[in-house]
């Protein structure tokens, strides 16, 4: 592993840049031929967290290499392994809440035991998740370990909290899972301080008889979930056992767990405060909910708990469509969950399913178009997930008797296609599959590189794509003065929005702001319910894209250019020539400081800037 080191060393000494794919794998490659044997001595993946294990405990030894720090950044790129993870300027850590009734009984969701409502136990989150008993503070930690081993930079963190409807848990639990959250990154900065902590939560997870091995979980939900497959016991209720959801029961470890999973919010703000300025900062939160239970309420409490993001399972518009899956939810709530979280200022990030029991692809279009373009609802970013047959869920019975099946690959390509040429400037589509792996999968889309076949026939079609994620800028680097400011203003029912953006000359965005502007007659008529008046505009998002840049670095790419400065006061002449007098910001914990020095000042849920 050191001799291959060196040789990557001295080709980058040599060039002075970071080494091509080929020229790295001619490199692996020679040195695998020198070391005889079965196995291969050296792979990529491994070069960087033997090099990092090396400079942090054999600093002496490491010394010994020379590695100036131009050259350590230049071998980091050359050995990042999946540099996408943060290529959109955040690193972003999933985690997973502990399994937990759901209100609804829709006929595609799964019925994992082992898993929160809707997911599986072979997704790879929910993996990682199973493994550090689903408690925050070890997924967390964890995960950034990983991926600083990976290369990546990860000062600057986005949390994606999944797992059902988050309001659905008792509010002790919700407040302890995000106190727990900002303890591991504030702990980050320490590494006795997350060993010390990890191995106490460990071994309370143990005493408390909880297992957290694979084979071991699987024996014990074995017999609970061949019931639940079997249609002999529904998912809310065996899971209620398995985990004692709200019950005190004896013998029961979670219901053991559940007594010191609690916080209090002084507790929480405390660790907030103290992210402000951690080395790990929380830059964006997300919870997912369902529309119904989206409220004045519970918005007010997710402000107080950090969150800026809302994922709501939407899955289609269309009442019939919503009424043959047993969805348990009318497209009039979800309108109003997505006026309620846009007021509210967050983010929303909408599901949506295509080939559903009752669709077509043609209804599927139409539904899509719809929820686009429709001004109730025009979501900021979009998982567009193909429905996929699990067994065990109600959809089965369907697919037996005819009455569903799936697409095939072509349909679900152009119908895919379609939707993204659809998809205005100022929506992402973040995903196009669910990490589902194909032996959970009876039938439907198992092909992983779906995006990619979409990507293909988009290609061929030549006609424009506006949508976000195909336009990020990623890795590519564009000067300033290639940039220019692009306005695009549309109406929902409740706010008029300008999203500002930066682009290239061909289109490509390096970055943008989602202005917000709530129609005084919505403003005044719910003024009770919400937590901003009349004439205050809303900041609900800045995003500059470029690969992470350190908080503490400077440097060219993207995110150090001031182009979120420029966005911001170009926000606040907008905000002020339509009248209004104030504008508010939903900052995330760790960019208060930023905002701070935009010349925002803390105002209760917000930071707020007056015009
Ligand atoms: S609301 Fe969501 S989690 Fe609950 S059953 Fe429906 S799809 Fe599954």
């Amino acid at each position: 592993m050191e001799k291959t080191l060196h040789n990557i060393l001295g080709e980058i000494r040599r060039t002075n840049a970071p080494l091509a794919p080929d020229a790295l794998d001619r490199i692996i490659r020679a040195r695998n031929r020198e070391v005889a044997g079965p196995v291969r001595y050296v792979a990529k993946k491994k070069l960087l967290p033997f090099y990092q294990e090396e400079k942090e405990h054999r600093p002496e030894h490491w010394r010994t290499w020379g590695v100036s720090p131009a050259e350590e950044a230049l071998l980091v790129r050359t050995l990042q392994v999946k540099p996408r993870r943060t290529a959109s300027g955040v690193a972003t850590v999933t985690v997973l809440t502990k399994p937990w009734p759901c209100s609804s009984a829709c006929l595609y969701c799964p019925n994992d035991v082992r898993m929160p409502k809707s997911y599986l136990h072979d997704e790879p989150a929910c993996q990682r998740a199973e493994r550090n008993w689903f408690d925050p503070y070890l997924q967390v930690t964890a995960r950034l370990r990983t991926l600083h081993q990976m290369g990546h930079v990860t000062d600057k963190v986005e949390l994606i909290v999944l797992g059902g409807t988050w309001s659905d848990y008792p509010e002790a639990y919700q407040i302890w899972y995000m106190h727990e959250l900002f303890r591991a990154l504030n702990d980050m900065g320490c590494e006795t301080a997350v060993e010390r902590e990890s191995e106490t939560r460990r071994k309370q997870y143990r005493d408390a008889g909880i297992a957290c091995e694979r084979d071991d979980l699987a024996n014990w939900a074995a017999e609970a979930q061949a019931r639940v497959t079997a249609g002999d016991a529904s998912y809310n209720e065996t899971v209620r056992n398995l985990y004692a959801c709200g019950t005190h029961a004896d013998g029961n470890g979670w219901a053991a767990a559940a007594q010191w999973q609690t916080a209090t919010f002084s507790q929480l703000e405390a660790l907030q405060r103290e992210n402000e300025s951690a080395e790990h900062r929380c830059v964006g939160l997300v919870v997912e909910t369902r529309p119904d239970a989206v409220t004045p309420n519970r918005l007010a409490t997710l402000r107080r708990l950090g969150c800026t993001k809302l994922q709501m399972g939407i899955q289609s518009l269309d009442e019939r469509i919503l009424a043959a899956n047993h969805r348990g939810i009318g497209v009039d709530r979800m309108q109003r969950a997505f006026e309620l979280a846009r007021i509210f200022g967050f983010k929303t990030h909408a599901h949506f399913m295509t080939n559903l029991l009752g669709a077509t692809p043609e209804s599927d279009a139409a539904d899509y178009r719809r929820m686009v373009e429709h001004p109730a609802f025009k979501p900021d970013e979009i998982k567009l997930y193909p429905c996929a047959l699990v067994d065990g869920t109600g959809l089965v019975a369907h697919w037996r008797d005819g009455s569903w099946r799936p697409y095939t690959e072509q349909e679900l390509v152009n119908l895919l296609a379609e939707d993204v040429l659809v998809t205005p400037p100022f929506t992402r589509i973040s995903r196009m599959i669910r990490d589902i792996s194909a032996h959970d999968i009876m039938t439907g889309n198992k092909k992983v590189n779906l995006r990619q076949l979409v990507d293909l026939e988009l290609a061929k079609r030549a006609q424009p794509v506006q949508e976000i994620r195909s336009r990020e800028i990623a890795f590519g680097a564009a000067a300033n003065d290639e940039l220019s400011l692009s306005e695009v203003a549309y109406e929902t029912t409740n706010t008029h929005e300008v999203f500002l953006q930066w682009v290239t000359p061909d289109n490509r965005i390096a970055g943008f702001l989602r202005l917000s502007m709530p129609n005084a007659d919505y403003a005044n008529a719910h003024a009770t319910d919400l937590p901003i008046n009349a004439g205050e505009a809303m900041i609900r998002e800045v995003h500059v894209y470029g690969r992470v840049a350190g908080l503490h670095q400077g440097g060219e790419n993207a995110q150090h250019r001031g182009l979120g400065r420029m966005l911001i006061e170009r926000a606040c002449d907008i905000a002020r020539e339509n009248g209004y007098t104030a504008i508010n910001v939903i900052s995330a914990i760790g960019t208060r400081g930023y905002y701070r020095k935009q010349g925002f000042t803390d105002n209760g849920l917000y930071q707020q800037r007056s015009l």
